[in-house]
Formats: C-alpha cells, sequence, structure tokens
C-alpha cells in the first residue's frame, strides 16, 4: 500500500485539483506517470515534498530511455527511488496483439481498462521522405466511436469509452519502444517522427485527454516533436476545433469525404450538427489564428474515395469550389474494404482522374498509398478480428463443453 499525499487546496486549479484527487484516492493504487503532463508530475513531486525540477528528470528517463523501472533512474536519489517505487508506476496498456508488416507498417492491439477490458489499435507507417526515414504513427483517442460515419470501421463497432491520457501516450510510448527493446538504456532515442490523431475515435470529443498528450508529444522533456509533425484529424466539431486553436499549435486535418452537405450528412452524420459552411469558417479561423506559423499554413483535406458514392467528377468540380477560399491539401485515400461494408474502392483510373482536376486547379493533392495491406492497416480491422477470435473462442469453449455433457450423461 502507499502512502497518503497530503496537499494545500488552496491557489490549486481544477486540473491540478483533480490530480491532487487521484493522488489521494490512490491510496490503495499506485499511480501512473505516464500520461501526466510536465505540470502535472512537478506539481506531484511539489506534493512528495521534492524539488518540482524531479518532473523534467523522470520524465526524460520515461519518454525518451523508455524505461518503467525507477531503479534505473541513476539521476534520482535512492531514497527517492524507493518513494516512487512504493506509489507510483510507469505503466503502458498492455499489448494483446502485433503485427509487423514486410513493407514496414507496425500495428498493436491494445487491452485498455481492467479485466478483460476493450481494444483500441494503433498503427505506424514508414516513409522515406527528403529528411530521411519518416514514421507516422496514427494513435486511438477513444474505444469505438459515437459518430457513425457510414464506412467506417470502427463506428459500426459503437462507442465504449474515452481514452486517458496515459493510455494515448502509451500507444506513442510503446511504438517507440518496440524500436528500442532490445538497445541499451543510454542509447535509446525516439525513433516515430510524425503522429497523427486519426485512429479510432473522434479526438475532439476526448478533448482534455488529446490536449494533455499532444503537449507531452510536444514537450522538450517528453517526445521534443515539432508542432508540424503533430496533427489532429477530426470529422467537424467546429466548436472544439475554435478552442483547439487557443490551447496548442498543431497541424490540422479534416475528415471531409464530401463535397456537398447532402452527401456529407449521409458519410459523415455530425455534418447535420455542424455543416459545410461552418466547418469551413471554423478550418479558416483556425488558420488565422496565427496565420505565420508554420503548422498553421494549411489544413490537410482528407477524402476517401468511395466507387460510385463521391468519385464522380462533378464531386471534383464542387470540392474545388467549397476549397477555394481554404488554403489546403487534399489527400485522397483509396478506400480499405472491411467485412460487411457497404461501399466498393473507387478505381485506380477514377482516383486519378480526380486528382487531376484538383492538381490542375492548383491544389497539392497527393494518393495515399496503400500500406501494411498484409496486416489489415485500416483503422478497426484488427481489432474486428482479434474480437472475432474471442468471440470464436468463446463458441468453441460451449461445443466443448456440450460434447463434454453429452459424453458425462451417455457414460
Ligand atoms: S471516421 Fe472517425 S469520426 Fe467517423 S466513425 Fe470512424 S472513427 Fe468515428
Amino acid at each position: 500500500m502507499s502512502s497518503v499525499v497530503v496537499v494545500s487546496s488552496e491557489n490549486v486549479d481544477e486540473k491540478q485539483q483533480s490530480l491532487t484527487t487521484s493522488v489521494v484516492q490512490a491510496a490503495d493504487k499506485k499511480v501512473n506517470l505516464l500520461g501526466m503532463s510536465r505540470a502535472e508530475l512537478e506539481k506531484f513531486f511539489e506534493d512528495l515534498g521534492e524539488k518540482k525540477f524531479r518532473a523534467s528528470q523522470v520524465m526524460k528517463w520515461i519518454h525518451q530511455f523508455f524505461v518503467t523501472d525507477f531503479a534505473e533512474m541513476s539521476n534520482i536519489s535512492g531514497k527517492l527511488r524507493e518513494k516512487l517505487e512504493k506509489i507510483c508506476e510507469i505503466k503502458a496498456p498492455e499489448v494483446v496483439h502485433r503485427n509487423y508488416s514486410k513493407d514496414g507498417t507496425r500495428k498493436w492491439v491494445f487491452r485498455v481498462g481492467d479485466g478483460e477490458g476493450s481494444l483500441v489499435e494503433t498503427v505506424l507507417i514508414p516513409a522515406e521522405d527528403k529528411t530521411g526515414a519518416r514514421k507516422t504513427l496514427c494513435i486511438s483517442s477513444q474505444v469505438g466511436c459515437a459518430l457513425d460515419c457510414s464506412f467506417c470501421s470502427t463506428g459500426k463497432q459503437g462507442f465504449q469509452r474515452d481514452l486517458t491520457p496515459a493510455e494515448i501516450i502509451g500507444q506513442l510510448w510503446m511504438a517507440n519502444y518496440s524500436y528500442m527493446e532490445d538497445v541499451p538504456v543510454a542509447e535509446r532515442e525516439r525513433t516515430v517522427t510524425n503522429v497523427v490523431m486519426m485512429g479510432m475515435g473522434e479526438p475532439l470529443l476526448n478533448y482534455d485527454a488529446v490536449l494533455s498528450s499532444m503537449q507531452l508529444m510536444l514537450d522538450d522533456f517528453a517526445y521534443g516533436m515539432s508542432k508540424r509533425r503533430v496533427t489532429l484529424s477530426t470529422s467537424g466539431v467546429v466548436p472544439k476545433i475554435d478552442q483547439l486553436a487557443q490551447d496548442i499549435d498543431v497541424a490540422l486535418a479534416i475528415s471531409l469525404h464530401a463535397p456537398n452537405d447532402e452527401l456529407r450528412n449521409e458519410l459523415v452524420p455530425i455534418n447535420k450538427k455542424y455543416p459545410l459552411q461552418q466547418l469551413i469558417a471554423a478550418c479558416q479561423r483556425y488558420l488565422a489564428k496565427d496565420g505565420n506559423e508554420s503548422s498553421r499554413r494549411h489544413v490537410t483535406i482528407e477524402y476517401v474515395m468511395l466507387e460510385g458514392v463521391n468519385d464522380h467528377p462533378e464531386h471534383a468540380q464542387q470540392l474545388l469550389k467549397l476549397l477555394k477560399n481554404l488554403p489546403s491539401k487534399i489527400n485522397l485515400i483509396p478506400f480499405n474494404p472491411f467485412p460487411h461494408a457497404p461501399y466498393g474502392r473507387s478505381s485506380r483510373n477514377r482516383i486519378i482522374a480526380f486528382q487531376k482536376t484538383l492538381s490542375d486547379a492548383g491544389f497539392v493533392c497527393t494518393i495515399r498509398q496503400t500500406r501494411g495491406d498484409d496486416i489489415d492497416a485500416a483503422c478497426g480491422q484488427l481489432v474486428g478480428q482479434v474480437a472475432d477470435r474471442t468471440r470464436r473462442a468463446e463458441q468453441w469453449k460451449k461445443k466443448v463443453a456440450q460434447r463434454q455433457e453429452i459424453l458425462r450423461t451417455q457414460g
């Protein structure tokens, strides 16, 4: 059992107060330091009667050297290490499945929560770029999703719960650690170069946890990533886009997928609440916040190519009109069908023709390469398989029990 941490409730803001509460409540449970922001960790050490700078020391051990054992933190006194061992832990979500593709794509399924818990997935996609080898990690923010976009396998799983900051940053921690586990601690380095908040869930509907995780990604004592290399992708929660503009400076991507309200209402139902005009205006405000900042020069527009649904030449024309006053780069995504998906993937020719219309009009328009086909790299697919396997295992257990019962009654 850990000791109770006593803190003064004077002059603590709401966030610190909730940390305080969680530390006090944690008398029986170890406190997980993995998801704590710098401010939270500094407060934590002050509450322990320690100096604030311990926070940055411990952050480096956790996020730059991928150490989970306090005994390895050689610049921390033995007495403090012992204390930390008793009351804290550094715990990433449990990996229940990992799959490394021949093309370098890596995918993990994590169990989050107690007991059987729930499953979320994370994908790492490597690519060569002018700065060398880029490794982009696609991170989940919720278990399932409430928004039910009609082409999305995560939406079909429904919403279960929000991820905590430790479960969100834990995905980045684990992806880095997967390259470093056999490397001596002193030689370890951060390998993931880019993050996109584009996995399972709508990140802006788990705002506080996502914000605090992205702050850790940018923090020099944690991952120290450039703000241009951290992208939040949203289906269009307009008020939260405005809030994000005030709170952090990261790149913004919009899961657009349709160039008019009628079609978007069908593909991305949140459009009924925040239609295209409102969404585009929010993107313009986001860029205008400080237009000279490099992370805010443009918005990335994600557009999944669905055969015969949103890939006609007139859709490309409508898209041109819609985006004419929004500095944007367009990313066309060939649809990756999942079991029982109601759509097919647009033909290569159709995608290229769509791209040409946009490029000829002056837009930077790329076609996303299909990667990791051999490991089901589309959002939600691997979780579906693991869950299926679990169900199948249950059915198998039932069958065996029935057979045993028959044998027992016959015998
Ligand atoms: S596309 Fe994104 S927002 Fe829409 S259901 Fe899937 S995870 Fe949710």
